[in-house]
């Protein structure tokens, strides 16, 4: 059965919008003069409306269709449990879910044992802030001041960006400022330089707030939302080497960075280092039913053998979730979509940004890995002045127009397509990036 608006007349785009605007309130916005972009279907990385126009997608989304749209197998294994079972209560066993958690945990590094299953990212960092107090018995989470981690309690007390917003009821949060080399907070030069200043910060942070009280550092990987902030050689290890010191927890945030964005299972492995807990929700399944998580290492899960673990949610590891997570990690498996992130990431995207940023002055600086890069603009290179609102907006709109759905956040444009995309479609958004910083040469000096 189709929805329809009007039983026997074309859809249009202006309907879907009107019937939007009339009744739905939209995240993260000033409700009124919102004219959102209406999205019919999709299938790989194509999107289209109700009139033809046809989008090429460098946003996946929120940054989690990773393996593309409409994949049939993720679709064909969420009809079967469709068929099985739709609904159960978490305390129950269920055959889809512990298949899910087996495929995440053989993925994870030696030494995670289980998978405590969340709605979402957001809900997965508060139950791991949790786990690491319970753990611990210490109260404060330190977390960094470039960093998003969700919209609710503590996660949006523990991002460190213009998101946070007061939240006097969630305590303990204490931000410590994290590597950015081309922004240094610690008038670095160099990435060596950015990754000491930023460690010895981070230690004597650790050393004012009294390594006693800390239970937990939790970190992006690599910080998306942010900027995506790749870290200096050393630091993460670095970042290992004082929770271990000071028995503090390390919960990594792969939500945005994880299951192969990067080009690698998680963003961490390329660093070098294991975390004590890694929450994870987008990629997991590519959004095709909410589902997030924590995977919990080994001694932290034994805490909780012979200790309650007050925390739980009515759809925990739903069983539609957990059909498109087994569906997902098999078919990227199998597809080798983590590979495509590396080497159509790190081998066509990256250095066609780069060639980009040789030809126009906009670009200030690229960074990234895999299918997770940013183009950081700017109006003066010289002075890194960042590209104001009003034109990163009409560029915005220069690329939807050009067929292009961009993810751009403050005076960035953050270049994350599907990890599936091939080499000729990333070419074909290349070109269609380059026509369009043409076009607004102007905007810089
Ligand atoms: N953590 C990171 C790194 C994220 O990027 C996000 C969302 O963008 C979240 C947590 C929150 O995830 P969710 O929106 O699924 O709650």
């Amino acid at each position: 059965m189709k929805l329809a608006l009007q039983s026997e007349m074309a859809i249009t785009n202006d309907d879907v919008r009107q019937l939007d605007r009339s009744y739905v309130f939209h995240s993260w916005s000033m409700q009124g003069n919102l004219n959102p972009m209406v999205i019919a279907g999709a299938k790989g990385c194509e999107l289209w409306d109700y009139e033809g126009n046809t989008y090429l997608d460098f946003s996946s989304q929120l940054v989690n269709v990773n393996i593309g749209y409409q994949h049939p197998r993720v679709l064909a294994a969420m009809k079967a449990q469709l068929d099985e079972l739709v609904t159960i209560a978490p305390a129950t066993a269920n055959l889809a879910r512990g298949e899910a958690a087996k495929r995440i945990v053989s993925l994870a590094p030696e030494g995670f044992s289980k998978v405590f299953f969340t709605n979402a990212g957001a809900d997965a960092n508060e139950n791991a802030i949790r786990m690491a107090r319970l753990y611990t018995g210490r109260d404060k989470i330190f977390s960094a001041y470039r960093s998003y981690h969700g919209n609710t309690g503590s996660a949006i007390a523990a991002t460190g960006d213009w998101r946070r917003v007061p939240n006097e009821y969630s305590r303990g949060h204490v931000h410590f400022f994290n590597p950015y080399l081309y922004r240094s907070e610690f008038n670095a030069t160099t990435e060596a330089e950015e990754c000491t200043r930023a460690l010895a910060h981070l230690r004597r942070m650790i050393e004012v707030e009294g390594p006693a009280s800390i239970a937990a550092i939790l970190l992006e990987s690599v910080p998306g939302t942010a900027g995506i902030l790749v870290p200096p050689e050393g630091y993460m290890k670095g970042v290992r080497a004082l929770a271990d010191e000071f028995g503090i927890v390390l919960i990594l945030d792969e939500v945005m960075a994880g299951f192969g964005r990067t080009g690698s299972w998680f963003a961490f492995e390329q660093d070098g280092i294991v975390p004590d807990l890694i929450t994870f929700a987008k990629g997991v399944n590519a959004g095709y039913a909410p589902a997030g998580g924590v995977l919990i290492s080994e001694p932290i899960s034994r805490y909780f053998d012979d200790h309650f673990f007050a925390g739980g949610l009515t759809y925990s590891g739903h069983p539609l979730a957990m059909a498109a997570i087994v569906a997902t990690l098999d078919a990227m498996k199998e597809e080798k979509v983590v590979e495509n992130a590396a080497l159509v990431g790190n081998g066509v995207l990256r250095p066609g940004l780069d060639a980009l940023a040789a030809k126009h002055k906009l670009i200030g600086n690229v960074r990234g890995r895999g299918m997770f890069q940013a183009m950081e603009l700017v109006s003066d290179r010289q002075s890194k002045t960042p590209l104001a609102a009003a034109e990163m907006g009409a560029i915005k709109a220069a690329l939807t127009q050009a067929g292009i759905l961009s993810f751009i956040v403050e005076n960035r444009i953050h270049v994350v397509p599907p990890c599936t995309m091939s080499a000729e479609e990333v070419n074909k958004g290349l070109a269609i990036f380059d026509h369009v910083l043409a076009q607004f040469s102007h905007f810089a000096k």
